[in-house]
């Protein structure tokens, strides 16, 4: 089993540290969202230095571009992409899910690819041995996401999902076995269930009553989009599900306060694409909220982004500098924004982390948020 061990405890909170085979993640942790095996605009060299312990990979986007055969021949996503710490992936089905036209059959779902249209039908069992060949360290099982926010879309969703986790568990423990038997036990990799349920707590206490009945490493809580009565359905979820054994939630940390709940209410791991999303149009976090570089106020403003701020855009570059890039659509300008917006939400979970761990969480997120959101 993967090794968790919590380190101090506030309520539901907690710190810990995962031990993966690539490494230690001291939680509660933001991991880059890294797509297709790299984090928009950033090297894995830019990443470490900014303090990132671990990336997430997305199966569905690597099934179609370059497959997984080939990151498997690499030696895996940490050979292939050059990241040396600990490395998760996402299953798809959200992505595959949000896709037009897509078939939901007995075995699994069919899907035309977004990039040419070509047909491919993902199982649970396809995706474990794709997550397997990709070789991160933590796997999510496969997991269907609901056509609608509806009741009875949830309810079929999350049915859907728990008769898949079965599924899911059962290959993953085929594959775990051939691996030891080929001597390859060196690498053990690692799977989380999914939590569904949507809006409604009972649905998401079933969900996490299930998810818990079944031997896997750890827990993603899914199909979560804002921080509005997430406290409830965490508080819900996280009280059922055992207690010594991680957490990540999933797609959430765009916005600052989607990190202070989420760790206050017991997750250890956050992944989002928003950040360096939001960085490559201009859209840059600072303590006093979300500013937009390109805006015309900024064309002589010398000062940096942050003037506290330890990224390397802070530390060498001005306001004006990232202006003028962004007007000159330079891509520096996106190099330069990513770093700045992926330490932001590093640094403020690595800080969420240390205050929880000396007893200060609550001042610290009524002073982070009052000043962020101007309250
Ligand atoms: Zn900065």
């Amino acid at each position: 089993m993967l090794k968790y061990e919590i380190t101090h405890r506030d309520g539901l909170a907690r710190t810990g540290i995962i031990h993966t085979p690539h490494g230690d993640i001291h939680t509660p942790a933001f991991v880059g969202a890294a797509t297709r095996a790299t984090v928009k605009a950033l090297t894995m060299k830019e990443m470490n230095e900014l303090g990132s312990q671990a990336i997430l990979a997305n199966t569905y986007h690597l099934i179609l571009r370059p497959g997984t055969e080939l990151i498997k021949e690499a030696g895996g996503l940490a050979e292939f992409s050059s990241w040396h710490k600990p490395t998760f992936t996402d299953s798809g089905g959200f992505q595959i899910f949000s896709l037009p036209n897509v078939k939901i059959t007995e075995k699994g779902v069919k899907f035309k690819s977004h990039i040419d249209g070509a047909n491919f039908e993902i199982t649970p069992e396809s995706s474990m041995q794709a997550q397997w060949a990709i070789g991160a360290d933590i796997h999510m099982a496969f997991d269907h996401l609901a056509k609608s926010e509806s009741y009875e879309d949830m309810k079929e969703a999350m049915d859907r999902t728990h008769c898949w986790l079965s599924r899911c568990v059962a290959e993953h423990q085929r594959l775990a076995k051939s691996v030891t038997s080929a001597g390859l036990a060196e690498n053990p990799q690692f799977l989380y269930a999914v939590v569904q349920g949507g809006t409604f707590n009972d649905l998401r206490a079933e969900s996490a009553k299930y998810c818990a009945t079944q031997p896997v490493d750890g827990f993603g809580i899914g199909g979560v989009f804002t921080a509005d009565g997430m406290d409830e359905m965490l508080k819900t979820v996280n009280s059922i599900l055992p207690e010594d054994k991680p957490r990540h939630l999933l797609g959430m940390g765009q916005e600052p306060v989607d990190l202070f709940i989420g760790a206050e209410f017991g997750c250890d791991t956050f992944d989002c694409v928003g950040p360096t999303r939001m960085a490559r149009n201009g859209s840059l976090y600072t303590k006093d909220g979300r500013i937009n570089i390109k805006n015309a106020k900024y064309t002589h403003d010398f000062t940096p982004l942050e003037k506290d701020c330890a990224c390397e855009c802070c530390k060498n570059y001005n306001k004006a500098y990232l202006h003028h890039l962004f007007k000159t659509d330079e891509i520096t300008a996106k190099v330069l924004a990513s770093i700045h917006n992926e330490y932001f939400v590093v640094h403020t979970t690595d800080q969420i982390r240390k205050s929880l761990q000396n007893g200060t969480f609550q001042d610290y997120k009524k002073e982070f948020l009052n000043r962020y959101y101007h309250k």
